[in-house]
């Protein structure tokens, strides 16, 4: 096999769920039929790891400094809420009418796997939180056992800033990923949401 073949190969398996066998098909699709596509994706790629970071409030992904959410002074600023992902945002942002701002944790509490407080920013959440404008924090981490530990964290965050915590209610799937869930289900979730208890 020539090695730029081989190398193409072995950088198509950074990408989630692409083994061996499916980076090979790619590879080979690309060079038959795709190579224009195949170009394509190279430029995309390229820009976008060069060109977008995280936003200094929230810190999802932007190509400015801070994004045009956070910029937007048309939006609830009493209301936060703390998801774990940028998927699980644009999720909540499609099905609810929550208007709001966001935190994106990017994670969420894994100990064993090395994420703590700092991984997730929760220094940053807790400055926004000190600011003084927020008055409730809606978590709406993933109902997974992470995602609870996450969420009762957070929760003493904003208790210790007098910030009111608050969960979506229950019914989402357990241990499902909220972008999975459908939006009449989320959006009642986040709907009947009700404060987190002090325990
Ligand atoms: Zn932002």
């Amino acid at each position: 096999m020539s090695a730029l073949l081989e190398q193409l190969i072995d950088a198509l398996r950074v990408l989630p769920g692409v083994g061996q066998k499916s980076a090979q098909r790619m590879a080979y699709h690309v060079l038959e039929r795709g190579r224009d596509g195949g170009a394509r994706l190279a430029a995309a790629l390229a820009e976008a790891v060069e060109k977008i970071g995280h936003c200094a409030r929230c810190r999802d992904f932007s190509e400015t400094p801070v994004c045009a959410t956070c910029a937007s002074a048309s939006r609830d600023a009493q209301a936060l809420c703390a998801v774990e992902t940028p998927a699980d945002r644009l999720a909540i942002e499609q099905a609810t009418g929550y208007r709001g701002f966001y935190f994106v944790l990017q994670g969420r509490l894994s100990p064993l796997d090395g994420i703590g407080p700092r991984e997730l920013g929760l220094d940053l959440l807790a400055a926004r939180l000190a600011e003084g404008e927020v008055r409730e924090l809606i978590i709406a981490t993933n109902p997974t056992v992470e995602g609870e530990a996450t969420a009762h964290y957070l929760a003493q965050i904003a208790r210790q800033h007098g910030v009111r915590p608050s969960r979506p209610a229950h019914g989402l799937p357990l241990g499902g990923e909220l972008e999975f869930v459908d939006r009449g289900t989320l959006s009642h979730a986040f709907g009947s949401r009700s404060e987190i208890g002090d325990s």
